[in-house]
């Protein structure tokens, strides 16, 4: 295995601790040597073992498996979700349920192979940006694994539950007065210059690789075949590029055959990559100030965009933007016609799949797989906020009976 840098195609090795190309700032990514890769793989084992990160291990870039930081990622359910199908109008619609990870959401398949990666690499201290979402879980894998963890924050922004897992977990938080780019940019500089502090944002090459086993896990749990398209949230757009990555490795080993469409969704007040998708051009232009209810993907300048426009085009996929009023229709929808609680950003799946269907860029007879990146509870205030509220009685049979009728 070896890191590549996805624009000049230099080639680094894979305990190089580099967050970017050294030669031209390019994204890096982890490429296996395709031999070797096959003889690891157990097909076997991987028939019949039940669905989780580690079972996938052949595929990740991890050379001391002693020092693996777990707290049993992965193995999510794939609902499959025939009232919600009929509602958006497709022959047969999934969701795969993020929000049942040990923190809540996706994130925390990135950061057990992050945060390994991370002792492998001797790092004392991790750290990163975040909406709320990458800090919670990289709060907890630090604590499992012993580290220091320290997270930038965009102050008054991130949504309750986050905010509380984040604290509660241990890390030394800072709230930014500023946005989520604007926190992005002073940690990266903050790891370039203190070599003792280790990056784990998307940005970071090896946190994808975990990610890779959302793709790898629908493929397995479909009974080794893969579905037609998959519809992801986009906010800083390395998710996106690592389920590709999953069903891309997964095809090249002979495991299954083809790629999803990659389907990427953003919001209206943050839609730079579905602005670059629908004009064809190779390059987006970051939005300043980004504005959604879905605070997971209120990211204006996506450092993974080039990646999320590479997966997208691979794959034949589209994207789409929807509007805060479709996405609380459609989180609606999934918890009222399916029992699926997930949080704004994860809803924005289904209100982008609904439209494209009635637009008819996403075919009736088509398999779709929605990805729900996180839990309800994440943003409870949201939840509340755009729900009836209770009606209040006094405690009387006849009054609480009269309210009933
Ligand atoms: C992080 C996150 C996203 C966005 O994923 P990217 O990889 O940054 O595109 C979407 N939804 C939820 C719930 C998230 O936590
Ligand atoms: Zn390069």
């Amino acid at each position: 295995m070896r890191l590549e840098c996805i624009e000049c195609g230099s080639k680094f090795k894979l305990h190089e601790r580099f967050y970017t190309c050294p030669k031209c700032g390019g994204l890096l990514e982890v490429e296996f040597e395709l031999s070797e890769l096959k003889r690891k793989l157990d097909r076997k084992r991987l028939k019949v073992e039940a669905p989780s990160v580690w079972k996938y291990r052949a595929f990740m870039p991890i050379l001391d498996e002693s020092k693996i930081v777990s707290l049993s990622e992965g193995g999510t359910p794939l609902y499959r979700c025939n009232r919600l199908a009929k509602e958006v109008g497709v022959r047969e619609l999934y969701v795969k349920f993020e929000g049942a990870n040990p923190t809540g959401s996706f994130k925390d398949r990135g950061m057990t192979v992050g945060v390994t990666k991370a002792l492998e690499l001797g790092a004392k201290t991790v750290a990163c940006a975040s909406t709320g979402n990458t800090s919670a879980s990289l709060a907890a894998y630090a604590a499992k694994a012993g580290l220091r963890c320290v997270v930038l924050l965009p102050k008054g922004k991130v949504a309750r539950g986050k905010l509380a897992q984040t604290l509660i977990y241990g890390a030394q938080t800072i709230a930014v007065k500023g946005n989520f780019d604007e926190a992005l940019t002073i940690v990266r500089r903050i790891c370039e210059e203190r070599k003792d502090i280790y990056l784990l944002n998307s940005l970071n090459p090896f946190r994808p690789q975990g990610q890779k086993t959302i793709g790898f896990e629908i493929a397995d749990q479909l009974g080794w075949e893969v579905p037609d398209r998959v519809v992801v949230p986009m906010g800083n757009c390395a998710n996106i590029w690592a389920i590709y990555k999953g069903f891309f490795e997964f095809d090249l080993v002979g495991l299954t055959k083809g790629i999803p469409m990659m389907t990427g969704i953003q919001s209206e007040g943050s839609m730079p990559i579905v602005d670059a998708i629908k004009r064809g051009l190779d390059k987006f232009v970051p939005v300043k100030k980004p504005e959604t209810i879905a605070t997971a993907i209120r990211i204006g300048n996506p450092v993974n965009g080039p990646k999320a426009i590479r997966a997208i085009r691979a794959s034949k996929g589209t994207a789409e933007s929807v509007s805060d009023a479709e996405i609380i229709k459609a989180q609606k929808l999934m918890t009222r016609l399916e029992g699926i609680g997930a949080e704004p950003a994860s809803a924005s799946t289904v209100a982008g799949l609904k439209k494209l269907v009635r637009r008819g860029t996403i075919k009736r007879d088509e398999r779709v797989v929605c990805v729900a990146t996180g839990h309800i509870l994440k943003d409870p205030e949201e939840a509340i906020r755009v729900s009836e509220r209770p009606r209040e009685a006094p405690a009387r049979y006849k009054e609480i009976i009269k309210l009933l009728r």
